[in-house]
């Protein structure tokens, strides 16, 4: 009870923002806009076996994975990237690390059985390059994320 007073009292102060509009959430709506959230498009099977990727027909690949290697054994996407793409980039690059909340509630709503099969020793973020972190003032959201 006190900590969700404690949450209003902050909502009302620094409203969160919706990580698909950027614009403030409405009280109670939760993570992001209700009228948000059919925006958002999810990846569906087939997908790559190796990066996760959306594919056609009974190939185990996509193009990219069958003609070179990767540093890691198994990538599992989400979202379409195209209807996240402008919450990614504000995520990594303009500081709104508030979406993170968002990001990690659907990621466990969606993929926890994924993962579990999976049984990884470990979840590791991939980590902005530094020269992409050296240059983070200078990075701007391109016009099509807008
Ligand atoms: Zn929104
Ligand atoms: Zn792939």
């Amino acid at each position: 009870m006190l900590v969700a007073l404690w949450e209003m009292v902050l909502n009302l102060l620094f409203p969160r923002r919706c990580p698909i509009c950027d614009e403030p959430v409405r009280i109670g709506e939760g993570l992001a806009c209700a009228a948000c959230l059919p925006r958002i498009s999810y990846l569906g099977e087939p997908t790559c076996l190796k990066c996760g990727k959306n594919i056609a027909g009974d190939a185990e690949f996509c193009p990219d994975c069958a003609e070179r290697s990767h540093h890691f054994d198994r990538g599992i996407a989400l979202f379409e990237y195209q209807s996240i793409a402008g919450a990614v980039y504000r995520f990594k690059y303009s500081g709104r690390q508030e979406y993170a909340e968002f990001f990690g509630a659907e990621i466990s709503q969606k993929l926890a059985d994924d993962i579990r099969r999976l049984k990884p020793d470990c979840l590791i973020p991939v980590p902005i390059h530094k020269k992409r972190l050296q240059a983070e003032d200078t990075i701007k959201l391109p016009s099509w994320l807008r």
